[in-house]
């Protein structure tokens, strides 16, 4: 066995040989979290004309120069102008239009006075303010100008921009591809979840975590169940798999009697790389491209598998999908508790960062054994435990990724 790499190392690797997909044509409704592929353009100015940003009348100013409670300007009404409508009739001296929001500014006007600030009488209304021309108008093209560029290739698409590319009258957009992504498991001791747990059978819980995380990332899982230990079928299982894009396969990747996934992986003509990584949980890691498709083998065990999915996995598939942020957010967190370790391995202790009045803190989630999924569970981030290190001490600050989204919205201390 060669000597371990670093997880910064296999990282490069992996994210050296991976590109993103190609484009596809989606409409509105379906881009939410998608990657804009294309740079997107105004057909036109926003708002198109002129318009009012208040209910009340369209005036000249000059005809209200001085106007005020003790000294009204009387005014001629002569239209009613709702939202939507153009108005029929010129504003000249000496008259006025009442005005909705939103409604274009009439010929003639120059300037809104708010309902509150006048008294309708009959066909006449008193204005008992002064405004100065150009009062509550919101002017054609002053949020988007026509020919303005407003969204960038890689922008992921929330809902500001979903609505203004609704405003651009585009019914649908290019983005970039979503990976399918074949979920496998391997081991002769696993069965499905209402499988028959008798003579030491386990449930495949690695089949949903990983469809789960892939989902979680935008991609789309192809869940292909249970492969037991054999050359045969495992090989059977890959070649099924290369329908999809991306294969993730759990198990087998030990140099144990039964783990057979880079024989297989070779047998079918994979560049395949085998590495010990310098990691804790996860350690035995398979990456290689099949038929130019990207391949993990991840190891069996439920966490060791989940963190190396964050680590390879999730990078990858976020590049692939067009993404220009690949990586977790990390925070730093004050240890509520000294963290000892073995040198020589990085470890990824799965812990719960919490927010006190002195910033962010952080403990471990329990049980660290790579087999232990509750504490992955209570878990809301993952502690870097550097490599060369051996103690974190109590009080000393640690980096920890975070990889619940819940945690940005803890409550504020008090709050
Ligand atoms: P392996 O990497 O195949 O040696 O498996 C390591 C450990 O992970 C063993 O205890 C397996 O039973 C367990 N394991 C393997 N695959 C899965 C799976 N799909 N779901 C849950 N546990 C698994
Ligand atoms: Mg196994």
């Amino acid at each position: 066995m060669k000597q371990s790499i670093t997880v910064a190392e296999a990282r490069d690797i992996i994210l050296g040989s991976i590109r993103p997909l190609g484009t596809e044509k989606v409409s509105l409704p379906e881009c939410l979290g998608r990657v804009l592929a294309e740079s997107v353009t105004s057909p036109w100015d926003i708002p198109p004309l002129d318009n009012t940003a208040m209910d009340g009348f369209a005036v000249r100013a000059a005809d209200v120069a001085g106007a005020s409670t003790d000294r009204p300007a009387t005014l001629e009404v002569i239209e009613d102008l709702p939202a939507g409508r153009i108005a029929a009739r010129t504003v000249v001296p000496g008259t006025a239009i009442r005005i909705m929001t939103g409604a274009p500014i009439p010929v003639g006007a120059d300037a809104i006075v708010r309902v509150e600030d006048t008294q309708s009488e009959g066909t006449k209304v008193r204005v008992l303010a002064t405004v100065p021309a150009g009062e509550h108008i919101r002017r054609a093209g002053e949020d988007v100008r026509e020919g303005e560029k407003v969204l960038e290739v890689g922008a992921l698409l929330g809902a500001a921009a979903v609505g203004m590319l609704s405003s651009l009258g585009r019914a649908f957009v290019q983005v970039t591809q979503r990976p399918r992504v074949a979920v496998i498991s391997t081991g002769d001791e696993l069965v499905d979840v209402d499988g028959d747990r008798r003579d030491g059978k386990i449930i495949a819980s690695n089949s949903y975590c990983l469809a789960a995380q892939v989902r979680e990332c935008g991609a789309i899982p192809v869940s292909l169940g249970i492969t037991p230990d054999t050359r045969e079928a495992i090989e059977a299982r890959f070649r099924e798999a290369m329908g999809c894009d991306v294969i993730l396969s759990s198990g087998g990747v030990s140099v144990g009697d039964y783990d057979f996934i880079k024989d297989v992986l070779r047998d079918l003509g994979s560049e395949m790389k085998f590495w010990r990584v310098a990691m804790k949980p996860g350690h035995p890691l398979v990456f290689g491209l099949l038929g130019g498709r990207p391949v993990f083998g991840l190891p069996g065990n439920p966490v060791s598998c989940m963190v190396s999915f964050e680590q390879f996995v999730r990078p990858s598939l976020l590049k692939m999908m067009g993404h220009r942020s690949l990586f977790r957010p990390v925070v730093r967190a004050r240890l509520r508790e000294a963290l000892r370790q073995k040198p020589g391995r990085t470890t990824f202790v799965r812990a719960v960062v919490t927010r006190d009045r002195d910033g962010l803190s952080v403990r471990s989630a329990g049980n660290q054994s790579s087999g232990a999924l509750l504490s992955m569970v209570r878990a809301n981030g993952l502690l870097i435990f550097p490599a060369d290190r051996a103690e974190l001490p109590e009080g000393s600050e640690a980096e920890v990724q975070i990889i619940d989204p819940a945690f940005w919205q803890l409550p504020e201390p008090g709050a």
